[in-house]
This record gives structure tokens, C-alpha cells and sequence, in this order.
């Protein structure tokens, strides 16, 4: 869309980075992706190459060794990526907004010439640490504590925090902490965040292992006893910690509603391939009137959720209002991968329910979706706050 009307075109230089992306999705990912599922295990070699693709830092400009990329370009990665899978998807996502974002966004300069340069390249990674074993949705109600200690001029921190993406990765350089610094005047729990590196005494890390989905991912469990940080460790002003974690949520939504995309995409492309291939009553599946409407409904919930995604990422590409819409993506994104994977897998038969064909890996991959990073109920609270005070 531009200032003359609707424009639905891709450039050329974002068309030229979707088929590099592919094609490396393609020749280095996908021969990986099943057995690291399989053993659960977070790749340090292919982060590492992803690095070298320039796929960390997309948003950051290079005076901070990033790569100064658009919106559109940031998200038409994550989406090329999950095409194939949603892991290595979910490294490049959580990264570079929540992770690296977080000190973009809202660091000083120190903070930024700091952090930033290490964590652009694939060898280092940053974590956002918000959700707490008692406290998920409802993220004003975290316990984790942070008292100034004005002799010492350092912030003393106790708490934990719980399924903390790429914490636990010999490559983690730190996390970005939501904890409680006081009582606001209508007697609120203050919020603030830090930067807190991952070597600090008094944080102990515990690798998380067993999920269903996203299992080539890190997730960590973390804990804080009388940790001390430096007062230059407030990221933001004191009491603007929930504001900032709001506002990193609201542009995540739009790089996991791309995951979402791009599994849905993923799933019908393995879906139509098989489809083509395999006969049943002497005739291929999508001959079968019942395949190809299945296929049919698959291509045209994929096609709106790319538009209302896209024109989410262009809304917040151009400094215009986009949480509603960034909400909208997110959940429908989701909807769509499940839907996709669901009838993709139906498509398989047999073959859709055994670990050997990837469609299976994309059925577990999209129940993530309706949980991270605002669930399904959650962003409906926030569209429905949107439409009813509009
Ligand atoms: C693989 C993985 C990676 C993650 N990575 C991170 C990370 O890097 N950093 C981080 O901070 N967190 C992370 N999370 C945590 C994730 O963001 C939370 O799980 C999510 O916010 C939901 O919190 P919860 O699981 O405690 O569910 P709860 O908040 O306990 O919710 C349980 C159910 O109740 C519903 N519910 C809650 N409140 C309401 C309400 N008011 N109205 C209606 N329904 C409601 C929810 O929608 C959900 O269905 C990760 C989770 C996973 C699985």
C-alpha cells in the first residue's frame, strides 16, 4: 500500500531475500530439522551459519553491526524460515525482537554499543525473561524482586523465571529481566526491566527438555539469589519495565504470526506435493473433488492471513498504529497454521502420523502458536479492548 492507493507487490529486494532464504532453508536446515527434533537438541552450528546469513540484527542499524533491514524484509525471513522449520524460525524471531530489540529500542548508548555488536552475528544470543511459574498472562504479577541497595549503588535481585527461550545456550549472553522495584501510588507493583548478563553471580540457569514442539529450540528455567546488578543495568526509566515488555510483545506478535504463516505455507506445500504423487480409487489425491477442496480452503485461509499480516508489518513499518492489527495477525496466523497442519496431516494419512515425513514435526510445531508470546484468549482481550473503546 502506498500514498496512490493499494500496492500488494513485493520488491525486488526483498523477492531476491526470500528465495536466498529458501534456498538455505532448503539445503542446510531441512536435511537437520528431523533428527534435532528428534534429540531435542538447539544447533550452535546452524545459529552460527544463520549469523552468517545476516539473519541476526536484521532490525539494527550497522553502527551496531546489524543488518539495518525493513520490517517487511524481517518478517518475509522468519516466514521463509518456518517454511521449512519453526525452530530455527523461532532462533532468528525471538532474537532479533524480544532479545536484541529490547536494548535497541529502549537502551542508552552505552547499553547499546555494549550488547548489541555481540549479539548480530549468530555467536551470541539475548533472552527476555518475563514469564514466572505463577505468573504467565497476567504478567503484572510477577514476584521476582529488585531492592536498591544505595551503600552498594547495585540492585539486589530474587526471584526466578520459567520457559525462557534460548537462556540456557552455551551462546546466551544475557537476558532482558521484568522484576518488581516498588509499589506504584495506587499501590501497584512498579515494574522495571534490566539487562543482566548471563554470567552475573547469583543467576543460576536450568535447561528445560521435554516439550512437544519446538524442540529444537533452548528453553530455560532461571534463578536469582541476592544477584547484583550495577545501577547502569535499568533498562528504560524505574516503573516503565511493564510498558517495555508490552511494547516488545506487541512487535513479537508480528515475527511469531510469521512462524505461523510460514508453517501453514510449509504444511500445504508438503501437503499439494503428496497429493500429486499418491493415487487412491485409481486416481491421484488432489483428482478426489474432497483433496482439492481441502487444498482450495488450506490456499485461501494462507492468502488472507498473508495479508493481514503483511499489512500489520507495513502499519508498524511506517510508524502507524498496529497493535489491534498485530493481535489480528498473530492469533489468526495461528488459526491458520492448525488448520493447515491438521488437514495436511489428514492428507498423509497414515504417513501424516509417522516421523518420517515432516508434516508430522509442523502438527506439534503450530499448538506453540496459540500459547507464546500472548495467547489465543489473551489477544482477543486485546483486539476486544481495541473494537470496544474504539
Ligand atoms: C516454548 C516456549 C517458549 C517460551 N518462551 C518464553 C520467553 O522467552 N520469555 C517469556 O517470558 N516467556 C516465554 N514463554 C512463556 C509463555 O509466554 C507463557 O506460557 C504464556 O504467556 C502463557 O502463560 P502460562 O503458560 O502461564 O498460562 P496462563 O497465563 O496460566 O494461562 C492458562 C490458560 O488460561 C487462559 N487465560 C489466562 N488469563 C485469562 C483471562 N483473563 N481470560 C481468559 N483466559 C485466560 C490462557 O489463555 C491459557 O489458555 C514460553 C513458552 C513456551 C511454551
Amino acid at each position: 500500500m502506498n500514498e496512490q492507493g493499494y500496492n500488494f507487490t513485493e520488491s525486488e529486494e526483498i523477492l531476491a531475500l526470500r528465495t536466498s532464504v529458501r534456498r538455505f532453508a532448503k539445503e542446510r536446515i531441512l536435511p537437520l530439522a528431523r533428527e534435532l527434533d528428534e534429540s531435542e537438541t538447539f544447533s550452535l552450528e546452524l545459529t552460527k551459519e544463520m549469523g552468517e546469513m545476516g539473519f541476526f540484527g536484521v532490525l539494527i542499524p550497522p553502527e551496531y553491526g546489524g543488518q539495518g533491514l525493513d520490517y517487511l524484509s524481517y518478517i518475509a525471513i522468519v516466514e521463509e524460515l518456518a517454511r521449512i522449520d519453526s525452530s530455527q524460525a523461532a532462533v532468528v524471531a525471538v532474537n532479533n525482537t524480544l532479545g536484541a530489540g529490547s536494548i535497541y529500542y529502549f537502551g542508552t548508548e552505552e547499553q547499546k554499543q555494549n550488547f548489541l555488536p555481540g549479539l548480530c552475528t549468530g555467536e551470541g544470543l539475548w533472552s527476555f525473561a518475563l514469564t514466572e511459574a505463577d505468573s504467565g498472562s497476567d504478567a503484572r504479577s510477577c514476584k521476582t524482586t529488585a531492592v536498591y541497595d544505595s551503600t552498594t549503588k547495585e540492585w539486589v535481585i530474587n526471584g526466578s523465571k520459567i520457559w525462557i527461550s534460548f537462556s540456557s545456550t552455551k551462546i546466551s549472553k544475557g537476558i532482558t529481566l521484568q522484576a518488581v522495584t516498588g509499589q506504584t501510588a495506587d499501590k501497584q507493583p512498579e515494574l522495571s526491566c534490566f539487562l543482566v548478563p548471563i554470567n552475573t553471580p547469583g543467576l543460576a540457569v536450568k535447561s528445560m527438555k521435554g516439550k512437544m514442539m519446538w524442540r529444537a529450540t533452548d528453553t530455560g528455567e532461571l534463578y536469582f539469589q541476592n544477584m547484583r546488578l550495577p545501577a547502569k543495568s535499568l533498562l528504560g526509566e524505574k516503573g516503565e519495565g511493564f510498558n517495555i515488555m508490552m511494547k516488545m510483545l506487541d512487535r513479537g506478535r508480528l515475527s511469531i504470526g510469521a512462524i505461523g504463516l510460514g508453517l501453514a505455507q510449509g504444511a500445504f506445500d508438503l501437503a499439494l506435493e503428496y497429493a500429486q504423487y499418491r493415487e487412491a480409487f485409481g486416481k491421484k489425491l488432489c483428482e478426489h473433488q474432497a483433496i482439492t477442496f481441502k487444498l482450495s480452503e488450506m490456499a485461501t485461509k494462507i492468502e488472507a492471513a498473508r495479508n493481514l499480516l503483511y499489512k500489520a508489518t507495513w502499519l508498524r513499518q511506517n510508524s502507524l498504529p498496529s497493535e489491534k492489527e498485530a493481535a489480528m495477525a498473530k492469533l489468526f496466523c495461528s488459526e491458520v497454521a492448525e488448520f493447515c497442519a491438521r488437514e495436511g496431516q489428514q492428507i498423509f494419512g497414515a504417513y501424516g502420523l509417522i516421523k518420517e515425513y515432516p508434516i508430522e514435526r509442523f502438527y506439534r510445531d503450530a499448538a506453540l502458536l496459540r500459547v507464546g508470546e500472548g495467547t489465543s484468549e489473551i489477544l482477543k482481550m486485546v483486539i476486544g479492548k481495541h473494537i470496544c473503546n474504539a
